[in-house]
């Protein structure tokens, strides 16, 4: 594993895997530190590349372009959490990579990622692992209905996902994940969705921002309110379990954990190795953005605060309500955030926007 020893100065350059709005907006922050960025992404047209100096367009599995990418920059991070596992080793045998790929590997599978946080002692939903019917059926006759199979890997917004319920052929659901080696999850029955926005840096400083309450609309994130209608013992739970996570797992940038509470009870959902978006209000109502966070973190800076000095509610501009950017723009508090996507497919994340007020608590 390489690490960084010293921070990296102005004028150093981070590597992105990934060229989405997530990278975009991490190569605005690291611009505002003097940090460059080099884009690594195979679409042409990434969203990315027209807020970053260098791009490199190529597939992930182009390890002639990785060893490039890897001389041209002296940090290496990534915006999602289904890198190719042989990327991400072959990159870390060159360069300083972070979060690192112990931290990936966890999260990339829900079973690895479901022990690691019972390991932790943290409640998670109960589950079983799926290779073929007769072992999901086992799992149901454990862990009843109704209940969730999802995907052990690449699954996101709600992608490969059935519910089972009391009348639900296992046969059927199995089928409607692609048959996929799986995970059943017992279904909980939670009161709000909240998630926890974290940051280590390579020094092991720890910063934990304040808790949203997240509601999604077919899978997709709507909004994300802050502060979340909990109790500050709850809060104050989720925010220890994401310190434990980040601590447990030695992770070197921010870190998006996603939570089920239901009244003082909280059960880990999901691990997200990246800034999530979840945390996007942090760009308007906190000193220091999950964007510059990261890239604090990831280069071997100190952490910033990451105090909320504003109430916010955060929203998600999907598919063709892009069309409403001048009447977003004309709103004078509203802060705006475009991602310079072209295509309007429905469901897509074309931008998002930031309503604060004035803190109240
Ligand atoms: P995930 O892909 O794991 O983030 O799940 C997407 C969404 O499905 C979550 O945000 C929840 O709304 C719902 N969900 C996932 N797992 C469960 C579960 N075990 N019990 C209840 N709802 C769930």
């Amino acid at each position: 594993m390489t690490r960084i020893s010293s921070p990296l100065p102005p004028g150093s350059t981070m590597g992105i895997l990934g060229g989405g709005q997530l990278a975009r907006m991490l190569a605005l922050a690291a611009a505002r530190l003097g940090i460059n960025s080099h884009i690594y992404a195979p679409e042409a047209d990434s969203p990315a590349f027209q807020a970053a100096g260098a791009r490199t367009i190529a597939a992930y599995d182009d390890f002639a372009a990785l060893e490039a990418f890897a001389r041209a920059t002296q940090v290496v991070t990534y915006e999602f959490e289904n890198v190719p596992g042989d990327t991400a080793a072959f990159l870390d045998r060159h360069v300083a990579v972070a979060p690192g790929v112990a931290a990936l590997k966890t999260a990339q599978d829900r079973i690895a990622e479901k022990t690691f946080l019972a390991g932790l002692g943290i409640p998670v939903a109960p589950f079983a692992e799926v290779s073929d019917l007769a072992s999901l059926e086992a799992g149901l006759a454990r862990i009843g209905r109704p209940a969730v199979l999802k995907t052990r890997r690449f699954g996101y917004d709600g992608k490969g996902q059935e519910k089972i319920h009391a009348g639900t052929d296992p046969a059927a659901a199995f089928a409607g994940i692609g048959g996929q080696p799986a995970v059943l999850e017992g279904f909980v029955r939670f009161d709000k969705e909240v998630s926890v926005i974290a940051a280590r840096s390579w020094a092991g400083e720890v910063a934990v921002y304040d808790v949203p309450e997240n509601h999604h609309e077919n899978h997709i994130l709507r909004t994300s309110t802050v502060p979340a209608r909990i109790s500050a013992a709850v809060a104050e739970k989720a925010r220890a379990f994401g310190s434990r996570i980040i601590e447990a797992l030695g992770y070197v940038g921010v870190i998006g954990v996603e939570m089920f509470v239901a009244g003082e009870e909280v059960t880990v959902n999901e691990i997200a190795p990246r800034v999530h978006n979840s945390g996007h209000w942090t760009m308007d109502a906190c000193h220091v953005s999950q964007f510059e966070q990261h890239v604090r973190a990831v280069c071997g800076w100190p952490l910033g605060s990451p105090e909320r000095h504003c109430d916010a509610v955060m929203t998600n501009i999907l598919g063709d309500e892009i069309n409403r950017w001048q009447e977003l723009a004309a709103e004078p508090r509203l802060r705006l955030h475009l991602y310079g996507k072209g295509q309007a497919r429905q469901g897509r994340k074309m931008g998002h926007f930031n309503r604060v007020t004035p803190r109240q608590a």
